[in-house]
């Protein structure tokens, strides 16, 4: 299977080759030429397997028989297996209608260790089967910060550096990226908010530095870290449609809009899933996106749930490529319509057939706060803010969709301990493998959100290459 740029104008790649890229050429993203389509009796297989193999089976149907090849299979596995649990996020029934998916139980306590542990292993493979170093670029809003350092500390053949919104991330987000001790992991602190982050992670690919230190992303514009995020919705819908014989709906809690866009490859390849609900904090572009029809982007406003505080979903340029029916020039010209004049509109087949997949709703302080007090009271369960979103809107929903509500926990709530008291008025208890990360000292450094002031952080740590 090869893959192509959504602005149609970059050479079609193998999804080996997309480990070692961040952007196409043409500033699109990679996209499949096709959905690999499972059917029934394949979807029951892929339940009843290990989760580490229902991952490592569903990247080698993206990936053909030059992934087979080179093995990237056993490295996947060997991330997964070792997580705290390995036999798939815990999915427990809350009630009539609810289900909870707790998607924090790998090494940095977020849903994006299931695609980053997983991800550095393929990466170091690609690099050694080629010989070659590489340096891993991340642009964070905390999260996939410290799982991408977690997961490439200690390696030898990529260097990472990793920008974050200077004070926009909480103690723990950033503690569990500037304590690691390892001389390949940088972290850097930018003045400015996520989407300046990550808007200078992708100018920094575009720049003539990007071909010396052969820089690869990590953020959910890496299409292969999305696939991999493909395969807990895979195994989720189909375990709890053996059980209720209904299509599953799930509400994730979204800002770059990879998570939920894996939701959505996991339903065009066949699991039987229902809506697919998107929830934000005030920063609502998608659910005024979904309203509307008409992206539109704001201020960045901090909130409790810090890695939802995002104005620029990068991976709906993904979707628009679909509703535009594949259209490279097509998606070309809204993206750059939105680069320049901060807004564009889906034509109203286009919005019809959106919401037909997806529904959005925005949950603010208040209500996040409510719903953390009201699960902890119903359930006995301590949530993230983050998560608060998915349980305010499934609950708002839940009269207007068939079939169960799943409700994917994207973070531990130990994570963020000033909301949790905030809600609850007692601080969540602290995992071990944070007490000891509390222990260390920190290293950072802050720059500008230029190019070169990142560039010049980057040459003296790791020298020109
Ligand atoms: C990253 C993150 C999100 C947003 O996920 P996207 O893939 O960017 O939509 C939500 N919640 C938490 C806790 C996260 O870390």
């Amino acid at each position: 299977m090869l893959y192509s740029s959504t602005r149609g104008n970059a050479p079609a790649r193998s999804l080996r080759e997309l480990l070692s890229r961040g952007t196409a050429e043409d500033g699109g993203l990679y996209v499949p030429e096709a959905w690999p389509e499972l059917t029934s009796s394949e979807l029951a297989t892929l339940s009843g397997r290990a989760y580490d193999q229902i991952a490592s089976d569903v990247l080698a149907l993206f990936g053909g028989a030059e992934w087979q090849q080179c093995d990237f299979t056993t490295g996947i596995r060997k991330a997964l297996a070792g997580f705290e649990r390995n036999d798939g996020p815990p999915l427990s029934r809350l009630d009539d209608q609810m289900w909870s998916m707790e998607l924090f139980h790998g090494p940095t306590l977020a849903f994006k260790d299931y695609a980053l542990a997983p991800l550095a292993e393929a990466i170091d493979r690609e690099l050694t089967i080629t010989d070659k170093r590489a340096t891993v670029l991340c642009a964070t809003s905390g999260d996939t910060g410290a799982a991408t350092a977690n997961a490439f500390a200690g390696r030898s053949r990529a260097n990472a550096v990793i920008l974050f919104p200077e004070g926009r991330v909480s103690d723990v987000q950033r503690k569990q990226m500037t304590c690691l001790g390892a001389a390949n992991v940088q972290a850097i602190s930018v003045r400015g908010d996520f989407d300046d982050c990550q808007c200078l992670v992708k100018n920094l690919y575009q720049s003539e530095a990007a071909k010396e230190y052969s820089y690869t992303a990590v953020n959910s514009i890496n299409l292969a870290r999305i696939l991999l995020q493909a395969s807990y919705y895979i195994y989720a819908s189909v375990k709890i449609h053996n059980d209720c014989g209904q299509p599953v709906n799930f509400a994730v809690p979204s800002g770059n809009f990879g998570n939920v866009f894996a939701g959505y490859i996991a339903k065009q390849m066949g699991a039987p899933i229902g809506k697919l609900i998107v929830t934000s904090n005030e920063n609502d572009v998608l659910p005024r996106l979904f309203e509307t029809g008409m992206m539109s982007k704001a201020e960045t406003i901090p909130t409790i749930s810090p890695s939802m505080d995002i104005q620029v979903s990068s991976n709906f340029e993904r979707m628009l490529w679909i509703l535009k029916g594949r259209d490279g020039n097509a998606t070309r010209d809204m993206q750059k319509q939105l680069a320049e004049k901060s807004i564009y509109e889906l034509s109203q087949s286009q919005h019809s057939r959106l919401t037909k997949d997806f529904d959005a709703m925005k949950c603010g302080k208040d209500d996040a706060l409510n719903t953390m007090r009201q699960i902890h009271k119903q359930f006995g369960k301590i949530i993230c803010p983050h998560s608060a979103t998915g349980y305010f809107a499934a609950d708002q929903l839940r009269a207007t969709l068939n079939g169960p509500i799943v409700v994917a926990e994207t973070a531990h709530p130990a994570k963020f301990p000033t909301a949790v008291e905030e809600a609850l008025g007692t601080l969540p208890e602290t995992p071990v493998r944070l007490e000891d990360l509390f222990a260390r000292e920190e290293e950072f450094t802050t720059v500008d959100p230029t190019v070169e002031a990142v560039l010049s952080v980057i040459d003296g740590i790791f020298g020109t290459p």
